[in-house]
């Protein structure tokens, strides 16, 4: 392995589910975007049944986390980053909606000093209903835990590596980033992003498996969040 593979400025951590018309667009797209940087991708395959695999191009800065079956995104993304070698990570879907040309402008938050950068999708391109929904659910939960964020469905982000402590590995736990970094005491910047129309594939998500569950996940992580462990350390002999 060379020095770059062992420690990269930056991970990208992409997770997939079938994906396999996207994968190498959006592969090509993220070597434009990051050109002059010091990064790994590593696409977490997320037990997709189609040549989701088969179609990233091995490279030497390319790693591939392939899950037995299906586990969500949450598993994927989490997966992604206690794998990540990178200073600072990146998440971003697989299904080219998010612009790797928006990644920069990340990174140039993290340099500033933000912890945590969460994009939001100024203008969205999904469907009415999605839209509203997500209007619906991101208004509650952003009051709810106290995130401040107004788009936490927009995986677009960049992320200090050393954030994953705050992070509590559940189902969902992708949604709830934001509140949880933001609960430990690290500091959060938003900036819009930009947003696409799905081209391939379908959306993983419908109103069932979204909605309800997000609602019962903000519950336990207001609670989680009200039960942090939190002291100071006064002296240590
Ligand atoms: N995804 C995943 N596992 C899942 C569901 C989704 O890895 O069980 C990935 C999916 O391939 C995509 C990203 O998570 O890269 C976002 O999913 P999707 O586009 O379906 O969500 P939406 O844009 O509709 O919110
Ligand atoms: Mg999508």
């Amino acid at each position: 392995m060379t020095e770059t593979r062992n420690s990269p400025e930056l991970s990208i951590i992409v997770p997939l589910y079938n994906e396999e018309a996207s994968v190498p667009i959006l592969q090509s797209e993220l070597n434009a975007a990051l050109k002059g940087f010091d990064y790994e991708i590593i696409f977490v395959d997320d037990g997709s049944v189609d040549r989701t695999v088969e179609r990233i191009e091995p490279k030497m800065n390319v790693r591939v986390i392939r899950f037995a079956k299906n586990a969500g995104q949450s598993a994927a993304i989490y997966a992604g980053l206690k794998a990540a070698h990178g200073a600072t990570a990146v998440f971003i879907d697989g299904d080219l909606q998010n612009d790797p040309a928006d990644i920069p402008r990340l990174l140039a938050e993290i340099a500033r000093g933000a912890d945590l950068v969460c994009g939001y999708r100024a203008r969205r391109k999904d469907t009415r209903v999605k839209r509203l929904t997500s209007w619906i659910a991101n208004t509650v939960r952003s009051r709810f835990t106290k995130d401040g964020v107004r788009d936490t469905g927009c995986t677009l982000k960049a992320m200090r590596r050393e954030c994953v402590d705050a992070l509590v590995p559940f189902k969902g736990m992708h949604r709830f980033i934001p509140a949880l970094v933001k609960g430990a005491g690290y500091r959060l910047v938003e900036i819009p992003v930009n947003h696409r129309l799905r081209r391939f594939g379908h959306s993983k998500y419908g109103l069932g498996n979204r909605a309800w569950r997000a609602t019962v996940d903000m519950f336990g992580v207001r609670w989680l969040l009200s039960r942090r462990l939190n002291y100071k350390i006064r002296e240590r002999t």
